[in-house]
This record gives structure tokens, C-alpha cells and sequence, in this order.
């Protein structure tokens, strides 16, 4: 049993626990079971996915959950569909936080594209040293590209198939302008991709390729259902769940 369940597997996920935690509520943060060694949240924590829309459905009902936070990446776009739809069907209230996209400033050589298919697409037309910053999940869709070079950075190593030429380099963020600086210098790079995840922990790679004068190969967001209630802060996320309870 819990007040809140909060999809996880972000930043804002863990502190938006720590806020509803603190504020003395039950939660129970979910969590898909990508990475081997997850930074957990504070609060209960479940592990794996839930069986599709239903699932999730029938664990709303059995926890009696009274608010379902999505806080799920962005580019998570399956669990936060069935989020929408199992929280409609058990009348539970959904709130989605998600962060703010990323937007191009002045100096930002941007070309922005609709999925990560087209970013491979945009890679082999252009070849050159590639910074692959789109996650583990999202390397297969490069495997293909032959006529680039790749360093492939990722918290944990893939399990699929990987460009032929590439170094993995694994690491979790944050990142500072001066470390992206010398890891573009060191390697030679010349192309970056990356997803619009947003947020800070991140983005000084985006800082780096313009001070460096270089495009970036920019996935956009997946659409996320209409009509649906959102916060874009943690603390008016963590505010709204408590009106509602
Ligand atoms: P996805 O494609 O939207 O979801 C695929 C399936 O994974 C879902 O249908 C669900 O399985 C399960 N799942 C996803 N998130 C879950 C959660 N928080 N708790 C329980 N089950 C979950 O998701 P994804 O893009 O693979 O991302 C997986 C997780 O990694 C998410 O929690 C997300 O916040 C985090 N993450 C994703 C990215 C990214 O770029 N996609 C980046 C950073 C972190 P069932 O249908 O069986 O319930």
C-alpha cells in the first residue's frame, strides 16, 4: 500500500522521492530494471516492468495508489503511454514531470531530427569522429553506419550490436564544460549526438560542440499523449501530489 507510485529511472524521480518521502508519504518508486547498479531512490523500491498497460493497471489497484508520478525519461514514451491509459482505467490521477527540452542558442549549430533513425541516417551522410551520447539502447540503430568513427558513451556497455568502428567509453554525468572540452579535444570529434533529454546534469556537451563550432545531430522528443496534467519542476510536481491527496 502507498500514496504515491512514482515511474522512475531520473533525476527528478529521486528527488521528487525524497520531497513526497520527506513530507512523510508513502512511496513507492518503480524502476525498469535497465541498469545493473541503478542509483536508487529513497522509499520503497520495486524493480521491472509491470506486464503492459494491465499490469500496471492491476498494481495501481492492489497498492491502492492514490497519485501515479510519471517520471520517466522523455524519450520513455512506452511506460509513459500505459502510465496514461492503466491510470485512466484504475481512476487513479496521473501527473507527468518531465523536464523542459533542451533549445538551441545563438551559436548552437543544431540540426534536429525526428527519431534515431535519422540520426543514424544524418551520421552517414556526414561521417567524421562521432560522439554517441543517445544511450545503450539506441547504439544498434548505428551499427550500420560504416563511413564513421564512433566513441560510444554509455553507463553500461550494450548488449547489442555496435558500429564497427568505435570506442565504448563508459561513464555516468554529470559533466562539466571543461571535461567535455577535453574529452572533444582528445578524441578528435567532430559530429555530437545526442537525444533532447534536457536538464542540466548533461548538457555542457551541447556548450562544448558550439564553443568547438560543431554541429549536433539533435533527436527530438517523442510525442506524449494529449490532455495530460504536467509539472515541469520537481517542487511543482511534488506540490501538486499533495493537493491531490
Ligand atoms: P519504455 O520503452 O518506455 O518502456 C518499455 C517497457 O519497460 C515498458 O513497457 C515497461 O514494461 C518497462 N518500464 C519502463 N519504465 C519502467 C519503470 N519506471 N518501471 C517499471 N517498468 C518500466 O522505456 P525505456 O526507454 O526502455 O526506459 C526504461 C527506463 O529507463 C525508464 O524508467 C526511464 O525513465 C529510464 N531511462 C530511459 C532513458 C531513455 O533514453 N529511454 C534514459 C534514461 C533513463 P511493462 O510494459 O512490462 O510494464
Amino acid at each position: 500500500m502507498a500514496d504515491v507510485l512514482i515511474l522512475g529511472g531520473t533525476a527528478e524521480a529521486r528527488a521528487a522521492a525524497a520531497a513526497l518521502v520527506d513530507a512523510g508519504l508513502e512511496v513507492i518508486s518503480s524502476l525498469a530494471g535497465r541498469v545493473s547498479a541503478p542509483r536508487l531512490p529513497v522509499g520503497d523500491v520495486r524493480v521491472g516492468g509491470f506486464g503492459g498497460p494491465d499490469g500496471l493497471r492491476q498494481f495501481l489497484q492492489d497498492n491502492a495508489i492514490q497519485v501515479a508520478l510519471d517520471a520517466t525519461h522523455p524519450f520513455a514514451a512506452r511506460i509513459t503511454g500505459n502510465a496514461v491509459s492503466a491510470s485512466a482505467e484504475a481512476e487513479v490521477p496521473y501527473l507527468r514531470l518531465a523536464r523542459p527540452a533542451w533549445s538551441a542558442e545563438p551559436g548552437d549549430r543544431w540540426t534536429r531530427v525526428p527519431d534515431i533513425d535519422a540520426a543514424a541516417a544524418a551520421v552517414a551522410d556526414r561521417g567524421g569522429r562521432v560522439l554517441l551520447t543517445t544511450g545503450r539502447q539506441d547504439v544498434a540503430a548505428f551499427a550500420g553506419v560504416t563511413g564513421a568513427w564512433f566513441l560510444v558513451r554509455v553507463v553500461e556497455t550494450p548488449d547489442s550490436e555496435l558500429p564497427s568502428r568505435h570506442e565504448m567509453l563508459r561513464s555516468r554525468g554529470p559533466y562539466s564544460l571543461d571535461g567535455e572540452l577535453s574529452l572533444i579535444d582528445r578524441h578528435g570529434i567532430d559530429l555530437v549526438v545526442t537525444k533532447n533529454s534536457g536538464g542540466a546534469l548533461t548538457s555542457a556537451k551541447l556548450a562544448a560542440a558550439a564553443k568547438r563550432g560543431l554541429e549536433v545531430i539533435m533527436v527530438d522528443r517523442p510525442a506524449e499523449p494529449a490532455g495530460i496534467d504536467r509539472a515541469a519542476t520537481v517542487e511543482d510536481a511534488v506540490q501538486r501530489v499533495r493537493s491531490l491527496l
